[in-house]
């Protein structure tokens, strides 16, 4: 598989003294997926080394992708592209790009071009895409679309190579196997590959728990299994994963996607104020309150060796600031 280095190598894992305290465990880790090393960071880094990895040598041109606006994925494409000296357009959901903030502004400063599609749900804005698409291939340009979240057979790899990463890393630190890893799903990209690592790791210790900022657990589950199966048949894996055996947390998602939540917000709170570590409100915050809230239920917490996998977004949290004295 074609890939570009866009990370500065490993990310950070390394413990957590005082939030482990807190949460009355017997140790918790954090793989500082939020150090990828490109644009303030983020797990889209790892996607887009293999998203981008045929751009150079298939001369693309123009990178075409989209989200909501003030996503990461767009930010980091726009970053990753620069890199590669390509051209980046993001269309954007809905009929409001709201406030030149976080992602916005960054995606600004990076001179991306900006669409608004109008369009709502996945499958509208991948068709928007594939329409500005047509539009440049009329220009006699080469453009590559990217879908929404970079959640490909071909972008969700990066998380496979994450895994075996986490893996020698553990090892050579001699810290066993993590009962509990915990991980934001918002497209299920991320956690697919993870899944998919572990079963072709042939390691069986660890229980992934995704918490998800976006579909209810059913929906989550089944976009995750399908993913995750995807990347297993790709690397001639036989085994197929079900649905209904991938752990998804779907209380913490509040109102709603892009939305904060009270105890999401409290959550970035703690882990700011335990280990001035900063988590985001759309993503990483409602993760960490899921973990808090599961850890906090179980009897046996003592014996417990967490993991929580942190994938960025950092830049959100400048948007949110309000949020922050109303909650
Ligand atoms: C995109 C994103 C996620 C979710 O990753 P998926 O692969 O879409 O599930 C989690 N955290 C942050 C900060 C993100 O930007």
């Amino acid at each position: 598989m074609y890939k570009e280095a866009f990370l500065l190598g490993e990310t950070p894992l390394h413990p957590l003294t005082r939030f482990a305290q807190y949460l009355g465990v017997d140790s918790c880790w954090i793989k500082r997926d939020d150090l990828t090393g490109l644009a303030f960071g983020g797990n889209k880094v790892r996607k887009l080394e293999y998203l981008l990895g045929r751009v150079k040598r298939e001369q693309y041109d123009l990178i075409i992708t989209g989200g909501s606006p003030g996503s990461n994925h767009c930010r980091l494409t726009a970053a990753a592209a620069n890199r590669l000296g390509v051209e980046t357009w993001l269309c954007f959901s809905g009929k409001h790009l709201g406030p030149l903030q976080g992602n916005r502004f960054l995606d600004q400063l990076l001179g991306a071009k900006i669409v608004l599609t109008g369009c709502y749900g996945s499958a509208d804005l991948l068709q928007a895409m594939e329409e500005k698409a047509e539009e440049a291939r009329q220009q006699g340009r080469k453009p590559l679309v990217i879908p929404v979240g970079g959640s490909t057979t071909v972008g969700d790899y990066g998380y496979v190579r994450a895994w075996y990463e986490l893996e020698s890393q553990r090892k050579k630190q001699g810290i066993l196997p993590f009962q509990e890893i915990y991980v934001t799903v918002g497209t299920g990209g991320t956690m697919a590959g993870l899944l998919a690592g572990q079963r072709m790791s042939r390691q069986q210790t660890s229980k992934v728990i995704g918490v998800s900022v976006w579909l209810k657990r059913e929906e989550a589950a089944k976009e995750v299994a399908r993913l995750t199966n995807d990347l297993l048949r790709e690397h001639g894996e036989t085994t197929e994963i079900l649905p209904e055996s991938i752990p998804i947390l779907d209380q913490f998602i509040g109102l709603k996607y892009g939305v904060p939540s009270p105890e999401g917000n409290q959550a970035i709170r703690c882990l700011a104020q335990l280990e001035g570590i900063f988590t985001d409100p759309v993503y990483t915050g409602k993760a960490l309150a899921g973990m808090i809230d599961r850890v906090s239920q179980k009897k046996d917490r003592q014996n417990q060796h967490l993991l929580f996998w942190h994938t960025g977004g950092t830049p959100a949290l400048f948007t949110q600031v309000d949020s922050f004295f109303k909650l």
